[in-house]
């Protein structure tokens, strides 16, 4: 099969990393019998530098014509102080909005050679966990109305949160799905006991929760999810939840693994191209030193085989390659966390997962 790949590299260490993908996908390809063709598209600073926009027309066009995205990162220093409107962090939400990009999954697990990288007490790490934060990604309050005014106390400054029936239906039956893969375990996060928007999930999440029988759901207090992440992460398996709960919460899950280097993240819509990227940014401080961990990008181009070209096998193949450098103790400079050695470079570390492919 041939599969056109869009590559948005994008800043910083986004080049290093996304060729290292690359290189993984053209041995899996080899391996398979696959042809995964690659175009690059400029977005972000690059494209800002080159266009004077952050995400061009073309960009989208080419992405939306592929069967799916590899994203590095964006942003960085040179572009922090240009005006909201064309700054690079605008290319990522309009290329969500324009693929139609609702959800976003992130699994965070802890691999046990690494439990030294690990910031929890080892009693709650020798437990183990894997789990999914399924994020709502194109609704609530960072899509509401906004704005400023004058109020009872002077100026003041508003956001609004609105979530239709919809929208939670849809990102509830991506979790119910995801979990009939996994676990069969769902826990949906709100803030019922205040908000309205977070009741209407709720009631909405337990009807849907009606067609997946064979998947247990329960509810939990975003304030409670926050301390039980940390008590016991062991505990989850699917967690869904609206789109700034996700955002604060997956970063909590993702600190708690050890290393944002090796996390990976999809974001997925109703069709099958979908928009796969490490959950870290640019990495300004270490970019052009080929110091970079690429094990999130590698990550996430297997997640892309996995969830948006239906090739199961393939993905397992990086998995396990990933996992087999991990375990015969290859690192980069990120999770040493105090072992002895050199670190490995970025192109080194590629290597190690390939030869194990
Ligand atoms: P960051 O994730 O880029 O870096 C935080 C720290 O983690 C740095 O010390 C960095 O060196 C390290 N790090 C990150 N990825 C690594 C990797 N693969 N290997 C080894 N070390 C790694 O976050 P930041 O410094 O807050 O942001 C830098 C820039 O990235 C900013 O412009 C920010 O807006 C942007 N950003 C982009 C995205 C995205 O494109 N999705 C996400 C977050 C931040």
């Amino acid at each position: 099969m041939v599969y056109n790949i869009a590559l948005v590299k994008g800043d910083g260490i986004g080049p290093e990393i996304v060729s290292s993908a690359v290189k993984v996908l053209e041995k899996v390809g080899a391996k398979y019998g696959h042809e995964f063709k690659c175009t690059d598209y400029l977005a972000g600073g690059c494209a800002i530098d080159a266009t004077g926009m952050p995400l061009p027309e073309e960009t989208v066009e080419g992405c939306r014509n592929s069967d799916s995205v590899l994203l590095g990162a964006v942003g960085g220093p040179k572009w922090d102080t240009l005006p909201g409107n064309i700054r690079p962090e605008k290319a990522l939400l309009g290329l969500r909005s324009a693929l139609g990009l609702f959800t976003n999954l992130r699994p965070a697990k802890i691999y046990p050679a690494l439990s030294g990288a690990c910031t929890l007490r080892p009693d709650i790490v020798a437990k183990g966990f894997d789990l999914v934060m399924v994020r709502e990604l194109t609704g609530g309050i960072y899509f509401g109305e906004r704005g400023r005014r004058v109020g009872k106390y002077g100026d003041e400054a508003y956001d609004t949160e609105a979530y239709s029936v919809m929208e939670v239906e849809r990102i509830a039956r991506v979790a119910f799905e995801t979990a009939r893969k996994r676990r069969k375990n769902v826990v949906s996060i709100d803030k019922a006991n205040v908000l309205e928007t977070s009741r209407l999930w709720r009631e909405t999440v337990h009807r849907v929760a009606e067609e997946y029988p064979d998947v247990e759901c329960s509810d939990m207090l975003v304030d409670n999810a926050a301390m039980q992440l940390v008590r016991d992460p062991s505990r989850f398996d699917v967690v869904v939840t609206s789109n700034m709960f996700g955002d604060i919460l997956s970063d909590e899950a993702s600190q708690i693994t050890g290393s944002i280097g090796l996390l990976a993240s999809a974001s997925l819509g109703s069709g099958k191209c979908g928009l796969y990227e490490p959950i870290h940014g640019s990495a300004p401080d270490i970019a052009g030193q080929n110091k970079a961990n690429p094990i999130a990008t590698i990550l996430s181009a297997a997640m892309m085989l996995r969830y948006s070209l239906d090739l199961t096998a393939e993905a397992d193949c990086i998995e396990n390659a990933v996992n087999a450098a991990i375990e015969a103790g290859f690192r980069t400079a990120d999770i040493m966390a105090g072992s002895e050695g050199t670190p490995l470079t970025c192109t080194e570390m590629t290597e190690k997962i390939i030869e194990r492919l």
